[in-house]
């Protein structure tokens, strides 16, 4: 199949030719001909599946084609996703995709000068794409209106509800007017994310890219156990086997990255963060040092690595587990693309215990527990011990046939137990607040 088949505007044609996209991928080959028909959907497909154009070709193509004509302070295509990266990257692909439609577009995010986003919105847009903080500013000075919208697009919708945009999200939904086409993408889905749907969806079309919670097949799963306090020491033994590497690594807190990034930077790793108290400008640099190779590690949390696009990563390390255990899919979503092979290393203290197993529960693949030469836990790690009680010692059945006896006990009797690691943290706003 080529993009040819579905009847898009020769202009689009053209920009995709431009971009080399010869052939649709499945979640664009599904979801073109159903939103071009006018079908709502809700679309169950992560980052790296070509989600974006399985979109915003069908979108750009209505709007250059159709009779709608934007309007000082309308909107005609709304998309909204939970961060300034993805609006980014979506605005990108847009532009990209829609380079001779002749649309007028913008993108407004938090953290930025709001008054050229306050040109853009007052001359009237074809599409916007925002994320509802800042979109919420606008509507409240009155800057844009959401009146005259056609489409509206959710993006990572999912994150959008772990990250308490769910008031915001009303907000805006409640100035949409009934008819509209609306279409909802997510990577997971839980009760509230089908609750959300049901609320504004109109009849919808679902499709499942990818079953769910899965992770690409080509990704190994490794978990290295270690104690807290020697996590950062082995993070740097596994990075140092190879420094050319590009590594996206992941840490729970945004006080945590900084602090491993001045650790790998010491070390004489090329290291960066990219976290919510970073600035814009400091984000959208650290990641194109990332892209572009001048920096090899990039440490992120959840919020902030969510939806980037980096293409073909080949390991993706989890310096802490993520307290969702979905959100372990998101992270290793950035590995094993396409088809290439990727390798997902968590190291993990007994106090994450719990988080693994919820994770290895969402897993169709097991997960490999390896120990890793010198970084022995003086406790084999035991997943069915309840978080810090673990007893040490004795045969635990490991998920998925891996292999408890290759974890020795090195710590001599009388020597101190693992740290504490963090306290657990149960509410995702805190967690966001965080990241
Ligand atoms: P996304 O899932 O939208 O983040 O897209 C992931 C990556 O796939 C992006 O770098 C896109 O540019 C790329 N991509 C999307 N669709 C295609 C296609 N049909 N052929 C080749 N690359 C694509």
């Amino acid at each position: 199949m080529d993009f040819s088949t579905f009847g898009l505007a020769p202009a689009l044609l053209r920009a995709l030719a431009e971009q080399g996209y010869n052939n649709p991928t499945p979640v664009q080959a599904q979801a073109i001909p159903l939103i071009l028909d006018g079908h709502d959907l809700l679309a169950g497909s992560q980052t790296g599946t070509g989600k974006t154009a399985a979109f915003s070709l069908p979108l750009l193509h209505r709007l250059a084609t159709g009779n709608g004509r934007r309007q000082p302070r309308q909107v005609r295509a709304l998309i909204l996703t939970p961060t300034r990266e993805l609006a980014a990257q979506v605005h990108d692909s847009i532009k990209a995709y829609g380079r001779h439609l002749g649309l007028r577009t913008a993108q407004v995010f938090g953290g930025v000068n709001i008054n050229p986003q306050t040109a853009a919105l007052r001359g009237g847009l074809d599409i916007l794409v925002a994320t509802p903080g800042r979109l919420i500013d606008h509507l409240q000075q009155g800057n844009v209106s959401l009146a005259q919208v056609e489409v509206l697009v959710l993006d990572e919708a999912d994150r959008m509800l772990d990250m308490g945009f769910l008031p915001a999200l009303k907000k805006i939904l409640g100035q949409l007017p009934a008819d509209r086409q609306s279409l909802m993408f997510s990577a997971t889905f839980a009760e509230e994310i089908r609750q959300l749907a049901q609320s504004f969806l109109r009849d919808p079309q679902q499709l499942q890219i990818a079953s769910r919670n899965a992770t690409a097949s080509s990704v190994s799963h490794c978990v290295h156990p270690v104690e807290a306090s020697a996590k950062k020491d082995a993070l740097l033994h596994l990075l140092a086997a190879d420094s050319r590497r590009q590594t996206l690594v992941f840490a729970r807190t945004k006080h945590g990255s900084d602090k491993l990034v001045r650790w790998l930077s010491k070390s004489g790793l090329k290291a960066a963060a990219i976290h919510g108290n970073k600035s814009q400008n400091a984000r959208t640099r650290a990641l194109a040092d990332f892209k572009s190779g001048r920096i090899t590690v990039l440490v992120a949390t959840d919020i902030a690595a969510r939806g980037l696009d980096i293409d073909q990563l080949p390991m993706v390390i989890n310096h802490d587990l993520p307290m969702v255990a979905e959100d372990y899919v998101h992270r290793i979503g950035r590995t094993g693309r396409n088809g290439a092979s990727g390798l997902a290393v968590s190291l993990v203290c007994q106090d994450e215990v719990d988080q693994l197993r919820a994770i290895q529960r969402l897993l169709p693949q097991s997960l490999q527990i390896d120990v890793l030469a010198g970084f022995e836990p003086s406790v084999p790690l035991d997943i069915n011990a309840r978080g810090k009680k673990a007893n040490g010692g004795g045969r635990r059945p490991q998920p998925g046939g891996s292999r408890p006896q290759a974890q020795r006990k090195a710590r001599p009797a009388g020597s101190p137990r693992a740290p504490h690691g963090h306290p657990r943290q149960r509410n995702r706003k805190r967690m966001a607040s965080n990241a």
